[in-house]
């Protein structure tokens, strides 16, 4: 980690909720002046300005004597612009008019992988028609061994643009190498950084230079500081829409998959603005532990929910064992939508295409 980001290098200038375009842009010139970024959040009340350059730079001009200015506070944590202290509001992600964030409680269901037009079409039907919001269905999958199924490539892709057409629901899929990023996003409504890749600083700042929303989950090991670490990479390349994705970390315990931290979700909330949501699928790693799990993960505050739905488990080529049957899925969603009513969350509207 370079100086810039060693975690004492920035500031943040709080303005005051009667604080002038004119104030703010005075403050954001006297940055610049010196040197520093300058990076605007402006929030239902009150604007506020990040600044990252050399502390000692910009601890000598009395920000706190600026117009408009209430308070300047040095920035001690790593991540900066993921940091509630950046950006106080909760940030609401649009994916292909669906949101992710603040009260809203929005489910994301689908296949692991696509494995033909059949098979992604049955799951679709099954999770839109019980009420899911985004679909999911994966193109590349680099498996243990690279003689197993490996994933559709773009002609996955094809039919998942085809599948949204059909049901009127946006989709996201996994990208797993920066020189993918661009196919992939030109055809989803969000692309996910993986498990596997929330420490591979190349495609982190790749999803980071393009338009989509990015989905991240949690590393296999990663502790939430580093979880966060990798969102900041996403963001500090301009990229601002990022749903956080807890699944499962790995523990000692050998009867599930991984083990749900379920505690990261409201640690995440009260740490960062970003949403967070819940994959009880890859966390339990079976089909019996998804619907407690995703009941739980709703009731400790999470965004929304990612599930793996396929027609036929058995003969899935990926992740048969935790995916759950389209009557499975209605069931759960019944559940979901009892639980989000019971904490007054509100499930994202139908989208008209
Ligand atoms: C997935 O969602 O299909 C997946 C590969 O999950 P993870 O990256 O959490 O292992
Ligand atoms: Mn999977």
């Amino acid at each position: 980690m370079s100086d810039r980001a060693s975690g004492d290098d920035s500031m943040i200038i709080v303005m005051s909720s009667d604080a002038s375009d004119h104030d703010v842009a005075h403050v954001v010139e006297r940055l610049r002046g010196i040197g520093a970024e300058a990076h605007i959040s402006r929030g239902q009340t009150r604007t506020v300005i990040g600044a990252i350059g050399e502390r000692a730079q910009i601890q000598q001009l009395p920000w706190e004597a600026f117009p408009g200015v209430e308070r300047a506070v040095p920035v001690l944590k790593p991540y900066k612009f993921v940091s509630r202290d950046h950006h106080s509001d909760d940030t609401i992600v649009d994916v292909g008019g669906v949101p992710i964030g603040g009260r809203y409680l929005t489910v994301i269901a689908g296949p692991c992988a696509v494995e033909s037009r059949e098979q992604l079409f049955a799951a679709a039907m099954a999770v839109h028609s019980a009420g899911a919001n985004i679909l999911r269905g994966d193109v590349f999958k680099p498996r243990t061994s690279p003689y197993t199924f490996q994933g559709l490539g773009e002609k996955g892709l094809e039919l998942l643009a085809e599948a949204r057409q059909q049901f009127g629901m946006p989709f996201h899929a996994e990208v797993v190498d920066p020189r993918d990023v661009e196919l992939v996003s030109s055809y989803a409504d969000m692309i996910r950084i993986g498990a596997r890749n929330m420490a591979n600083f190349a495609l982190l700042a790749e999803a980071g230079r393009q338009d989509k929303p990015v989905m991240l989950k949690r590393g296999l090991t990663a502790t939430i500081e580093e979880w966060l670490n990798a969102a900041e990479y996403i963001y500090k390349e301009g990229n601002h829409q990022i749903v956080l994705c807890e699944r499962g970390i790995r523990t000692f315990e050998t009867q599930t998959r991984n083990t749900l931290d379920i505690s990261a979700v409201p640690v995440v909330r009260a740490l960062s603005h970003l949403p967070v949501i819940v994959d009880p699928s890859h966390s339990g790693g079976r089909r019996n532990l998804v619907a407690p799990l995703a009941r739980a993960a709703v009731g400790v505050g999470a965004h929304g929910l990612l599930i793996d739905v396929h027609p036929s488990p058995e003969t899935a080529l990926v992740d048969g064992p935790q995916a759950i049957l389209p009557v499975e899925f209605a069931a759960l969603m019944d559940e979901v939508r009892a639980v989000a009513a019971a904490l007054g969350l509100d499930l994202p509207p139908g989208r008209p295409r």
